[in-house]
């Protein structure tokens, strides 16, 4: 496997929903949300990271610790390693929980086809109603064409997980509401599958500096 620099959380208790894990955390992303608070790993990767070995060597000495280990990053269904990386973790009989924008649904679909590959938790999170994706790619000059094919892929990695029988979540950022209005989240709610988990939004350290003007948000009872 080449060289691969990764952050790891060595124990976490809210990144893996009734587990004890450890985090992973990969480099490089295909979007640029503006809000995007690990934007150090989107766009310049951090100094404190280690080599994927140190990383198995570190996950298989804590194993007895553990009850799982998540992928997340960025956007880890970009590595061309992600089946041996899932595999290797499995091999130590610990669950992997795959994060994911789900901008790739071929690879997830890849990953699925094997019993080794597998994810057995997959978590997407949902941005923003599909057809407004085109504002998260970073670049202005994107047309109509590219924005339905990425509200295409969003689609079908949401119907591909809905139908996998892998446990899952879909997970939204309550923005701004300046940003996204309520009909928005009312819009994300419909095409999932009542597993929408609506998070709050943390102002401060965006990737867009200009976002940082506005406040966190706060989640009301019921969502
Ligand atoms: S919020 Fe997630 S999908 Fe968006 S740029 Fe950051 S890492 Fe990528």
């Amino acid at each position: 496997m080449r060289e691969i620099k990764v952050a790891l959380r060595k124990t976490s208790l809210v990144d893996y929903p009734g587990k004890v894990a450890a985090a992973l955390f990969f480099c490089g992303c295909n979007l640029r949300c503006p809000w995007c608070y690990n934007w150090e790993l989107v766009t310049v990767p951090p100094e404190n990271l280690i080599g994927m070995d140190e990383a198995f060597a570190l996950i298989r000495k804590r194993k007895h610790l553990l009850g799982g280990v998540v992928l997340s990053g960025g956007e880890p269904t970009l590595l061309g390693e992600l089946p041996e990386i899932i595999a290797e973790i499995k091999s130590m009989e610990l669950p992997v929980k795959l994060d994911t924008n789900g901008m790739l649904p071929d690879v997830l679909k890849k990953l699925c086809e094997n019993e080794n590959t597998r994810p057995d938790f997959i978590a997407m999170d949902i941005k923003l109603p599909p057809e407004r994706y085109i504002e998260l790619t970073g670049r202005k000059d994107d047309g109509p064409d590219k924005a339905r094919e990425m509200a295409d892929k969003i689609r079908e990695s949401i119907a591909f997980i809905r139908e996998s029988g892998i446990e899952h979540e879909f997970r939204s950022l309550l923005l701004p509401a300046s940003y996204f209005p309520p009909k928005d989240l009312e819009s994300v709610k419909s095409i999932t599958d009542g597993t929408l988990k609506v998070r709050a939004f943390r102002g401060g350290n965006c990737l867009d500096e200009t976002w940082n003007r506005y406040t966190s948000t706060h989640v009301p009872s019921g969502n």
